[in-house]
């Protein structure tokens, strides 16, 4: 990386990581070596949905640990089963296949469709997904990935792929072919900057498909686990999938991540699928506990209310200083910064001690912890203020 001074030489230098070390963490709360104190809006890239060290995954963590912590893929456990059964429980999907991250979900999903294609669709491989949407850091996920930047990165790219603009019907149409198997897409772009699908659009990718015998495959990694104010944001669109991914969430830090099939399109023969970590008791008891916590009474209420304030709250600093479009949903919101620097204000806002995220050079994107309450925004909203106040000069009002 050009002109990167790593100040820790022995972590490979990957990322553009600030000169800070994080030693500790307490619901919306992080605390460096030097014990500065940080309000994080960003919790893990939306993975932290109930915020740093809560009790209820503490507990089951060390509770999992002293009972059983791995038995392997080839034999079953009582926390997967657990867990797969309250999944299917809360959703449309009959059956889980857990994996270690988002992207080897997505992987799997896209080995489902491409088997499908191969058992009933005479060798039917290609899948659609969006331009600029985001599917993990594979080689096959990022071909299935539709950011610029990627295009010529890893090359050759996994074939197979074929992009179209999202909200887009016509261009769907278009690219369907003999070879087409199966469209994938996430229902909010999260990375490129939170761009949700159309409710119409969406429908209408459910008839394609139903017409043209393709699988639709709905990445949930980001969107799933309540961030949109929904436990699976696909129940806001009343549009349901026939594969679903799920990640970050799920295991509220820890790493388990899920793929959610109709059961009428399991295909795999025994041993086409698995992995040595899949369905690990420790990350199982883990995901089962925070899908309780967030299945619990009132808790998608609270994001919604949340959402709502931080939203309202963007928007008033939107109109104060003139800058962009604060949309999102649930808590997964993004605001466009006109003619500001995103990235400046992420590190001003770092070293006022909060953290957020810059998607794209003027978009702010805002992922707090579920549980976050509303002092804790209203601290966000004044930092933010504090920081606009001197990038500007002083406001409009
Ligand atoms: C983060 C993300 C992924 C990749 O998940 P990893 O756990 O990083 O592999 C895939 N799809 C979407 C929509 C994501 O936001």
């Amino acid at each position: 990386m050009k002109n990167y001074n790593n100040p820790y030489p022995s972590v490979m230098p990957v990322a553009k990581r600030p000169d800070i070390c994080f030693v500790k963490g307490k619901g919306s709360w992080l605390w460096d070596s030097h014990g500065k104190a940080y309000l994080d809006f960003v919790q893990g890239w939306a993975v932290n949905c109930l915020g740093h060290c809560p009790d209820v995954i503490s507990e089951a963590i060390c509770k999992q640990a002293e009972t059983l912590i791995h038995a392997g893929p080839g034999f079953f456990n009582e926390p997967m089963v657990r867990l797969a059964d309250a999944l299917t429980k809360h959703s449309c999907f009959d059956q889980m296949f857990f994996t270690n991250s988002g992207a080897e979900a997505n992987e799997g999903a896209i080995k489902l469709a491409r088997k499908w294609g191969s058992k009933y669709r005479n060798g039917a491989f290609e899948i659609i997904s969006l331009e600029n949407g985001f599917h993990g850091r594979t080689l096959a996920t990022m071909s299935a990935s539709g950011k610029k930047e990627w295009e010529s990165l890893y090359a050759p790219k996994v074939p197979g792929f074929i992009k179209v603009p999202q909200n887009n019907i016509k261009a769907v149409k278009q690219a369907i072919g003999p070879n087409t198997i199966a469209i994938m897409l996430e229902l909010v772009q999260g990375e490129s900057g939170v761009h949700p699908v159309e409710r119409g659009y969406l429908q209408a990718l459910r008839e394609l498909a139903d017409k043209h015998g393709l699988l639709l495959i709905f990445d949930e990694v980001q969107t799933g686990m309540g961030r949109t104010g929904s436990l699976f944001a696909y129940e806001q669109y009343g549009v349901q999938a026939d594969i679903m991914t799920l990640g970050k969430g799920l295991g509220g830090g820890i790493p388990v991540a899920a793929m959610a099939i109709k059961q009428k399109f399991f295909c795999f023969e025994l041993g086409d699928q698995g992995g040595t970590f899949n369905g690990n008791p420790l990350v199982t008891a883990v995901g089962h506990a925070v899908l309780e916590t967030l299945t619990s009474t009132g808790f998608l209420k609270h994001v919604n209310v949340m959402g709502e304030l931080l939203m309202a709250g963007l928007q008033k600093l939107s109109d104060k200083y003139g800058l962009g479009e604060v949309r999102g949903q649930g808590l997964l919101i993004a605001m466009d910064t006109g003619m500001l620097s995103a990235v400046d204000i992420v590190n001003r806002m770092l070293n006022d001690g909060a953290i957020i995220n810059a998607p794209r050079q003027c978009t702010l994107r805002f992922m707090p912890a579920l549980n976050v309450d509303q002092k804790e925004i209203e601290t966000m909203l004044g930092l933010l203020d504090k920081v606009f106040a001197a990038m500007t000069d002083g406001g409009t009002s």
